[in-house]
């Protein structure tokens, strides 16, 4: 398990390009940017003392950009008037949980079935939409900070406890890695417009 830092790497172009994340935490640093220049040297000095395939990767990257990690607490309420908020724009988060686009679809989704479930009443149809949206979106904002902060913990011993709790997790349900994310997939919006046809009747 990571450390105060981790690393992910995807293959492009048919494995022309290698596309890094590489995760480092840092306390002073604000800019809301993604295409901050970084230099090669800083992100080899972040990861010292990781492993050489890694450091040989790291040294021969052509282009490096700082790009922070920012999340928000989860809103109130998405909606004004005949104006309502998808996706990032709503529920910004953080990749911990590898959910932010899925919400995003799943928001489409969910307000095209209630624009066609109260078709001449768009008030009904997006105070559906949101109360459908909100609290789920909310609480997998709140998971994937909560695992961003398990992921980096700051010390040895730390990092310890959570590898061996993971573990136990992991022998009482071989199929997960000790995080249970069941709870994330089991949600299914094409439930959504029968559920709320049956309220209704
Ligand atoms: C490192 C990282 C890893 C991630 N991994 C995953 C993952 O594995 N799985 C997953 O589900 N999600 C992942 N996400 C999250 C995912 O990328 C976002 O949640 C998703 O892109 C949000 O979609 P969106 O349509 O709401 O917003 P965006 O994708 O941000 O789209 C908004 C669009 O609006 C445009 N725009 C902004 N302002 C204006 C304007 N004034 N006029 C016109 N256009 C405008 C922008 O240019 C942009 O194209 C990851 C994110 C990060 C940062």
């Amino acid at each position: 398990m990571p450390g105060r830092e981790d690393v992910n790497t995807g293959v492009l172009k048919g494995g022309e390009m290698v596309n890094i994340v590489a995760v480092t935490e840092a306390s002073e640093w604000v800019d809301e940017s993604w295409s901050t220049r970084a230099s090669r040297e800083d992100m080899l000095s972040d990861f010292a003392g990781w492993h050489p395939d890694l450091a040989e990767l790291f040294a021969n990257v052509e282009e490096v950009y700082n790009w922070g990690l920012f999340d928000r607490d989860p809103m109130g309420s998405w909606t004004k008037g005949a104006v309502t908020l998808l996706g990032d724009a709503c529920h910004p988060m953080l990749p911990f949980l590898s959910q932010g686009a899925a919400m995003a679809i799943e928001d489409g989704y969910i307000l095209g079935e209630a624009l066609g479930l109260y078709p001449d009443n768009l008030t009904e149809a997006l105070a559906a939409y949101e109360a459908e949206r909100r609290p789920r979106t909310s609480k997998v904002q709140l998971e994937a900070r909560e695992r961003g902060r398990t992921y980096h913990l700051p010390t040895e011993e730390e990092m310890a406890a959570r590898d061996a709790e993971y573990a136990r997790r992991a022998k009482e349900d071989p199929r997960t890695t000790g995080i249970n994310t069941d709870w994330v997939y089991d949600y299914d919006p094409r439930r959504f417009s029968a559920r709320m046809r049956e309220a209704a009747e």
